[in-house]
């Protein structure tokens, strides 16, 4: 068969889970919590799957929902994005960027993306012909150099995806990151797919720079958030995208024969979740303090890190320990140390020689303990 992807295998959290899972590793690969979700969520899902709501939603979502999720934007970011036109419930934030992708990008179109780079987005532009410009971002501090990123941009780049808090590097944007990007895509028709999965994941009293909070750029914007990593439900796949009238009418096309609608009793149970105001703003420090938690553990070990500022990954360099390759020095840990992670370079251009791993600190104290006590060994 001719594949539409030759160049794709089978992504690294199902090679890395499973692998992990055959040497009975401690798991700090892929990115999901190993605690529960508030109790007061699972019961509130228990009433809708009772009270009948096990049917189709609306396609939108459900108009409470995007009722509520609508305040909540407009109390964080002073936007407001009207539910009956600007806001679409989705099948997680992976549906929402595939959907943003297939949308609006077309054959031999070019699309920026900023490496690393989370793995979903390049894989989409190609199947849909388009051509992936990448600008890397330099460690240890990842910065964007926006003259390269300038020189980048040409006649046919129809898209550009960010993401922060970033995936994985743990940095984040300033407001004066996205005030460049705004100046430098004032003249131009370019559509900004901004990917905020982690809007409330963001340490040291910063803020979250949202697209929404930039007139310029959140009339270009398709935005994506996913309730997976603010209530701790990675596996429930409920996410939403907002965007201006315009381009949520085109994605809405697209979206209503991707997936028509997405599960409805988790959408009734985060409307009745989300009246009660406040829970997502306690994320910054329950999040901050297992980075805490999980930075002094390791602090005595020959790996180095810059802290993480959002998201709940942490990149540690390996670089004064071995001079392996990121994926081979990752497989041995696993295989002999029993402690799984994410290598770097999977995010990465092909001939970086990147000597960083990604542990995700999603996880209970006795779990970090446990990682600790074998970086720390090495
Ligand atoms: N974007 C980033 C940066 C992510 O880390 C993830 C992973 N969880 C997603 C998108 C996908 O989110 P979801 O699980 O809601 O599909
Ligand atoms: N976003 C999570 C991560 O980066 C999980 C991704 C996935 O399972 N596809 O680890």
């Amino acid at each position: 068969i001719s594949s539409k992807l030759p160049d794709v295998g089978t992504n690294i959290f199902t090679y890395i889970g499973k692998l992990a899972h055959q040497h009975n590793a401690v798991n700090l690969s892929q990115g999901f919590p190993n605690f529960s979700p508030d109790p007061k969520l699972l019961q509130l899902v228990d009433k809708a799957l009772k009270g009948g709501h096990n049917q189709y939603a609306p396609m939108q979502g459900t108009f409470t929902l995007r009722e509520i999720i609508s305040e909540k934007i407009k109390t964080l970011y002073g936007k407001t994005y009207h539910p009956e036109s600007e806001i679409t419930i989705t099948a997680g934030a992976t549906q929402a960027i595939f959907t943003a992708i297939s949308t609006f990008v077309r054959q031999d179109d070019e699309v920026i993306v900023l490496k690393p780079a989370y793995d979903c987005y390049e894989p989409a532009i190609e199947l849909f012909g388009a051509k992936v410009v990448p600008v890397q971002l330099e460690g240890p501090d990842y910065k964007i150099d926006w003259n390269t990123f300038k020189s980048a941009i040409g006649p046919k780049t129809k898209m550009v995806i960010i993401n922060t808090p970033h995936n994985p590097t743990g940095t984040i944007w300033s407001e004066n990151d996205m005030l460049q990007l705004q100046e430098i895509l004032k003249d131009t028709n370019i559509i900004l797919l901004s990917d905020e999965v982690y809007e409330h994941i963001v340490f040291d009293g910063k803020a979250h720079q949202s697209v929404s909070k930039f007139p310029d750029l959140a009339t270009r914007s398709i935005v994506c958030s996913s309730f997976g990593k603010t209530f701790h439900v990675t596996g429930w796949k409920v996410g939403y995208c907002i965007a201006p009238k315009s381009l949520m009418e085109e994605f809405q096309k697209v979206h209503q024969f991707n997936v028509f609608c997405v599960n409805h009793p988790t959408q009734k149970a985060l409307t009745e979740y989300l009246k009660t105001p406040g829970h997502y703003l306690d994320l910054n420090a329950f999040y901050q303090k297992k980075r805490d938690y999980f930075l002094e553990a390791v602090k005595g070990s020959k790996f180095e890190m810059i802290p993480s500022a959002g998201t709940y990954f942490q990149l540690l360099d390996y670089s004064k320990i071995t001079n392996e390759g990121d994926t081979d020095f990752a497989e041995r840990l696993i295989k002999e140390n029993k402690l799984a992670s994410i290598p770097v370079s999977v995010f990465n251009l092909n001939n970086r020689d990147d000597k960083q791993l990604r542990f995700c600190f999603a996880k209970t104290d006795d779990v970090l303990d446990q990682a600790a006590e074998i970086l720390n060994g090495i």
